[in-house]
Formats: C-alpha cells, sequence, structure tokens
C-alpha cells in the first residue's frame, strides 16, 4: 500500500499571500496530526544547519513555523539539533532561540562525545556499530527536517543522509565516507599547486618535503572536496565506492530510527535552494532547479522517493552548473551531475524495513 505524503508546491496560481508558499506551510502544518506525534513529548528537530558563507539551508522562518506548530500541539519541549560546529555557528544563517523559538542543541554535546553505541549485525564490510548522538536518542519524537541537494559523494543528500551522517559523533561518519575507501594520489598529475591543502575543510592534507601527497586520516572526513577541487585530476578514491556508502547510511538511518517508538518519528524535506554539493561544502551555489516544494510524511523510503522524483533533469536551470560539470548520461539529475545514483539508498532503506518506496500525494492547495 502505498505512502501519502502532503505536499506544498512553490508555485501559485496568482499573487495573493495566502496562495503562497509561506501560507502553504502553515496549512500543511494544520494538516499533520502533531497532537498525536508530539503531545507531552520532547521533541528532536534535527536539521543541517550548514557552515563556512553557505546561507541556502531552510530559512528560519520555515523552521519557526514547525516549532512553532509542535509547541501549540502540547509538546513538553522542543529543540532544534546538529552537530557542535554547526549549532556554534548558526546564529551566522539566522537560527537563534529569538529566531526559531526554541534552543538550539549540538546531537551528541558540546564535545561531540555523548552517544549510545549500536551495533549494526551481521556487520556491512568494516562497519559492524554505530554511535548514535546522545541528544536524538533520548527524545521521544523526531522530525527529520532535511534540505534536498546534491552531493558528491553519494549523488544526493536528503532525509536519511541528515540522520545518518548528521544523528551520529564524527567517528561514526569517517567510518561511514570510509566505505567509500581511501584516497589515492597520483603523482604524475599532480602540478603541485596546492589547491588541495588550502581547501581541506579539516587540515587533513599536507605534502612532505619530497613532494609527496600526504592524509591524516584522523582528520580527514572523506568528504571529497579535495577531489573534487583538483584541477588535475589527481586525487581519486579507492574501494567500494558510493554504493557501500549509501548502504552504510541506510543501515545506520535504520539504527538511529529503531530508537523511536512506532509512529514517533515525521519526515519532512524541503526541496528548495537545490545546490550541486551538501550544505556541508560551506558555500552557496546556483539552484539546480527552480524551487519545487516540501514534502512531509512518517515514511522515509516514500519521502527520499518523492523528492527525487520531483527534481526532474529536464528543468535544469542554464548557467546553474559550476565549471567543469556538465550532464553526462542517462537518469537521475543527480546521477548525471555525479555520476552517482541517487536511488540506491531508497532501495537500501526499503529492503531493510524503514517503509515503501510508493507513495500518493496529497497537495495542499
Ligand atoms: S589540488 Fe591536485 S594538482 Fe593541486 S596539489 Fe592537490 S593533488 Fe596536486
Ligand atoms: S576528503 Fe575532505 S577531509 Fe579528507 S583530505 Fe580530502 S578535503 Fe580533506
Amino acid at each position: 500500500m502505498p505512502s501519502e505524503l502532503l505536499f506544498a508546491s512553490f508555485a501559485t496560481s496568482n499573487l495573493e499571500p495566502k496562495n503562497s508558499f509561506g501560507a502553504k506551510w502553515q496549512r500543511l502544518l494544520e494538516c499533520l496530526d502533531l497532537k498525536a506525534l508530539a503531545a507531552d513529548k520532547r521533541v528532536a528537530v534535527k536539521m543541517h544547519l550548514g557552515g563556512g558563507v553557505g546561507f541556502s539551508t531552510i530559512h528560519p522562518y520555515l523552521v519557526r513555523q514547525l516549532v512553532a506548530a509542535l509547541q501549540r500541539a502540547g509538546a513538553k519541549e522542543v529543540f532544534v539539533c546538529d552537530g557542535p560546529n554547526a549549532v556554534r555557528k548558526a546564529a551566522e544563517r539566522g537560527y537563534t532561540a529569538e529566531t526559531i523559538g526554541c534552543q538550539l542543541v549540538p546531537v551528541a554535546g558540546t564535545a561531540d562525545k555523548y552517544f549510545y553505541t549500536k551495533a549494526i549485525e551481521p556487520a556491512y564490510l568494516s562497519l559492524s556499530e554505530v554511535e548514535l548522538a546522545g541528544e536524538i536518542v533520548d527524545a521521544d519524537v523526531l522530525v527529520d527536517f532535511s534540505h534536498i541537494k546534491g552531493h558528491g559523494c553519494c549523488g544526493f543528500g536528503g532525509a536519511s543522509k541528515n540522520l545518518s551522517m548528521g544523528a551520529v559523533v564524527g567517528s561514526t561518519r569517517r567510518k561511514l565516507h570510509a566505505l567509500e575507501g581511501g584516497l589515492v594520489w597520483d603523482a604524475e598529475r599532480c602540478s603541485h599547486c596546492g589547491s588541495c591543502v588550502e581547501h581541506c575543510p579539516n587540515h587533513a592534507l599536507s605534502f612532505d618535503e619530497d613532494g609527496v601527497f600526504d592524509v591524516n586520516y584522523h582528520t580527514c572526513k572523506f568528504c571529497q572536496h579535495c577531489i573534487l577541487i583538483c584541477p588535475a585530476k589527481a586525487i581519486t578514491m579507492s574501494g567500494s565506492g558510493y554504493v557501500a556508502f549509501q548502504e552504510g547510511m541506510a543501515r545506520t538511518t535504520a539504527e538511529v530510527l529503531k530508537t523511536f517508538a512506532p509512529g514517533n518519528t515525521l519526515f519532512i524535506s524541503l526541496i528548495q535552494n537545490v545546490t550541486i554539493f551538501c550544505d556541508c561544502w560551506g558555500m552557496t551555489t546556483p539552484s539546480l532547479v527552480p524551487d519545487v516544494g516540501l514534502l512531509a510524511g512518517q515514511d522515509i523510503v516514500a519521502i527520499e522517493k518523492a523528492a527525487l522524483d520531483l527534481v526532474r533533469a529536464e528543468d535544469l536551470i542554464p548557467g546553474s552548473l559550476p565549471p567543469g560539470f556538465t550532464l553526462t548520461g542517462k537518469g537521475h539529475l543527480f546521477e548525471q551531475i555525479h555520476g552517482k545514483d541517487p536511488y540506491v539508498i531508497v532501495e537500501a532503506l526499503s529492503r531493510l524495513g524503514c517503509g515503501v518506496p510508493d507513495y500518493v500525494l496529497k497537495t495542499v492547495e
């Protein structure tokens, strides 16, 4: 049986404010049974708050409306959470207790050390256990409020990535990225321009005195910025590749969801400012497609599938691709850009029993 998802579109039939997206968002929140979800409960709203000079994350106005709706529904406590660095810098993107109406909490404490270890059974390749963020596990209800965008490592980032990479601590993120393999440097191609060292956000790269590339895997987060930024294409990844990364993320997501009682999760995905890379790049690039809308429902598989279906290659905005990127081959827009099928994670989550990929959209006018 297909899962029902609510959908509010950015498209508007006229210029009356009541037909704009902001008003539809409020009506969509009224359609959700937030009382059944949140009354007398502690609600964690997991978001990706971005970083650097990026500003294409979910607008604080939308967050505030959600928080207020949860509070009106009788939630005992509502808090928005993300990793400690993102929370520390959240005000730079407009997220403060004053603007969003609730406190901002680091998912695993300010030192990123408050977590629960869960076994992955059976182990998947090198992934035998994950460390789930304590503030998420301790909450009664999880609202996964995600921003849909492309991603260099896995094709796209949405509801599952928001949990598997964001509701865990740094050591688990590294384990997941490590499923893709290690960095391989081609000395013949390298011009020693230094760009990779300069732009590594984790200061993990250096060249030794003989000019040999060196990776500090204690700090490398396998974000692949160096691979994408290298003008000589001298850096690649070894290992099982993005499929293993997607599979690992799906298994981690499943572990996060298992910590909540049935019915105590809600997924909301915003398809606006669909940038080519993840918000963790710390910059904003042009939107690849016109703003689409917002999906909400209780099935993470259906919402991931629907979000991907709504981002269409034929809607690519001319001039939105950064230099060096072109559409190649067939498949989803993100696959044509990044060479990685984003539907892999939908299939993996479905196989793990997290939901069903079939959905029906109920449009909120
Ligand atoms: S960015 Fe590429 S070419 Fe430049 S130093 Fe790094 S590996 Fe070499
Ligand atoms: S993958 Fe990311 S963290 Fe690792 S060396 Fe490259 S840029 Fe730095």
